[in-house]
């Protein structure tokens, strides 16, 4: 089959991508996916009721600690995340110009990231007429909890920002989330429409994995795929990956474009010698804080999010930024279980080292080079990270303390993800019956309520009070990855020897590939990658049309 563009991978960037390549009629492209083309009611919900859902997951991979699950459905993230829309500081992009990168400065990128939204909420530094839908949880419908946190943000100088996307900075608000009337607006539902998939010259080939890409000499000419039917070659004059952070590189290493004396050790004919592809590896460290709530500090059943509200704020650190870290409030417990009996009863403080430095790399497994790559995170290895994660549990300590908390909150604690947790979190009837026995001892007095929340962590107080190498040992030992998976094929200069893609995504050594995911960003910003990845893709497809007229 022949096309002009093959977009690879259907995720956040791959759904915008092939969207906007197909706007122009005379164009013929192909988006591969290796998930399904589906939505169900889990997905399509608000409720971020997807959360660690084998069903929707490349469930081989692993970093250093265990098992990291990735995003593989029609709409990638998009379609499983905690829907938290941010654009990150202006100051995250204009720090790549350091890496020699032109034309994504904030001013540059702004225009795209208005391209994906509507905005429903403001005007003003806001795109109205985008396929993403954005709308926030007003204050009035926040949980008892976050209204108490409001009441006290304040008196440690963090105001109210009721646009955190308009403005940057420290202070708490409404999180802005890709959602309209209780839904959620994936990239596939909002970019691969009804109207969008009536077009005669585009073609959804889910279920269908790219194994390697095919060259003629040092030219892209196509990729070899996988689906249910066995292999298959597709041809295209140009081919884009939008596989993500992870994959994106994985498939370059696969098809020999990468360090080359790493490719020459596995046997891996060398196409192009780029030492970057899988180095530069960001992601997000958490840390979280469980709180019992009492009855007035919950979030009313009619709620249609779990985490509506956050906080960014400055560490202080001198050799970091401002506003370097984030704290998402979970009003109830992520996933499934947040609208069991036991998982409204309990929220969670979700700590984010939000401008973080640690880095590892995505590589090919020795031992199995076309299975799953294998990812090494190295998080908290900058002491920078480790450091702020440490005082971020006085930071927690001191909030949930003061006196207007208190008055709604029983116990805070440490998790220390027993097996039993991980089992309340998961599906299943066994799952359902745990949490209903749990909601019975949250419910109980104080005795009983205590003795069961010592089996799932420490009391916050005890831990904040501990020596700080244990409070080390405590937040390198459960601290948990986001998925925030970026940085393996960075963007820079020409003549730059670590720098994988030029400035509109042209992946260097070869011609006719491009890659246009969450891999390509230099640094990681201070938020979620989702939006960003969208203005990418938005950006580099404009690049590409308007090269071809
Ligand atoms: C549970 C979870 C919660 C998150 N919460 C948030 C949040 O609230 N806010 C936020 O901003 N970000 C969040 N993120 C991260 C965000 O969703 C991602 O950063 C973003 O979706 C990445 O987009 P991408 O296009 O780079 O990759 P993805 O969206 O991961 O898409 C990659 C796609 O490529 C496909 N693919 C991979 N390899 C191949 C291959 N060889 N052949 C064919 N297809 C392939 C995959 O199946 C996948 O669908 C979250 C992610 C997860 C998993």
């Amino acid at each position: 089959m022949e096309t002009d563009y093959l977009v690879i991978g259907g995720g956040s960037a791959g759904c915008v991508m092939a969207s906007r390549l197909s706007e122009d009629p005379k164009r013929r492209v192909i988006l591969v996916e290796a998930g399904k083309d589906e939505e169900p009611p889990a997905i399509r919900s608000a409720r971020f009721l997807t959360y660690g859902a084998p069903r929707f997951l490349w469930n081989d991979l692993a970093d250093e600690r265990g098992p990291f699950a990735q995003p593989k459905v029609l709409g990638g993230g998009s379609a499983i995340n905690a829907m938290h829309m941010q654009r990150g500081a202006p100051q995250d992009y204009d720090e790549w110009a350091a890496f020699g990168v032109h034309g994504w400065s904030y001013a540059d990128v702004l225009p795209y990231f208005q391209k994906v939204e509507s905005d429903l909420d403001f005007a003003g530094a806001h795109g109205h007429s985008g396929p993403i839908k954005v709308h926030r949880v007003p204050p009035s419908e926040w949980s008892g909890l976050s209204k108490a946190l409001a009441a006290v943000l304040p008196k440690r100088g963090l105001g109210h920002i009721p646009d955190m996307n308009a403005q940057s900075g420290d202070g708490f608000g409404a999180v802005p989330l890709n959602m309209d009337r209780g839904e959620r607006i994936s990239a596939a539902r909002g970019y691969l429409s009804p109207t969008v998939r009536q077009r005669k010259n585009l073609l959804i080939l889910s279920g269908s994995e790219a194994l390697r890409l095919r060259f003629a000499e040092r030219r892209v000419i196509g990729a070899e795929i996988r689906d249910s039917g066995g292999p298959k070659i597709l041809t295209a004059g140009e081919t884009v990956l939008c596989c993500g952070g992870v994959y994106s590189a994985g498939l370059l290493l696969r098809s020999g474009v990468g360090p080359g004396a790493q490719l020459r050790e596995l046997s891996i004919p060398v196409v192009a010698d780029r030492p970057g592809v899988g180095e530069n590896l960001y992601n997000h460290p958490m840390l979280f804080v469980g709180v019992h709530l009492r009855a007035e500090g919950r979030q009313p059943a009619r709620a249609i999010h779990p985490c509506p509200f956050l906080v960014r704020y400055s560490s202080g650190m001198s050799a970091c930024t401002p506003t370097d870290m984030l704290l998402n409030v979970w009003e109830r417990v992520p996933g499934r279980l947040a609208w069991d009996p036991s998982g409204s009863q309990v929220a969670i403080l979700n700590l984010i080292v939000n401008k973080v430095y640690s880095r590892g790399s995505v590589k090919l497994d020795r031992g199995r080079p076309q299975g799953p790559p294998k990812v090494q995170f190295n998080f908290l290895t900058d002491e920078r990270d480790l450091l702020r994660m440490i005082a971020g549990v006085s930071f927690l300590r001191e909030l949930l303390n003061a006196p207007q908390v208190t008055s709604v909150v029983n116990e805070a604690f440490a998790p220390v993800w027993p097996p039993i947790a991980i089992t309340m979190m998961g599906d299943g009837t066994k799952a359902q019956f745990l949490s209903l026995l749990g909601s019975v001892a949250l419910r109980a007095g104080g005795p009983i309520r205590r003795r069961a929340l010592r089996d799932l962590g420490v009391p916050l107080d005890q831990l904040a009070a501990s020596k700080t190498d244990d409070i080390a040992t405590y937040v390198r030992t459960y601290m948990l990855p986001s998925y925030h998976v970026s940085g393996t094929c960075r963007l820079g200069r020409q003549d730059d020897p670590a720098a994988v893609v030029d400035n509109s995504g042209r992946v260097l050594g070869v011609d006719r590939l491009r890659v246009a995911d969450a891999s390509i960003f230099p640094t990681l910003m201070a938020a979620g990658c989702n939006l960003p990845v969208m203005m990418t893709a938005e950006k580099i497809a404009s690049a590409m049309l308007s090269e071809q007229t």
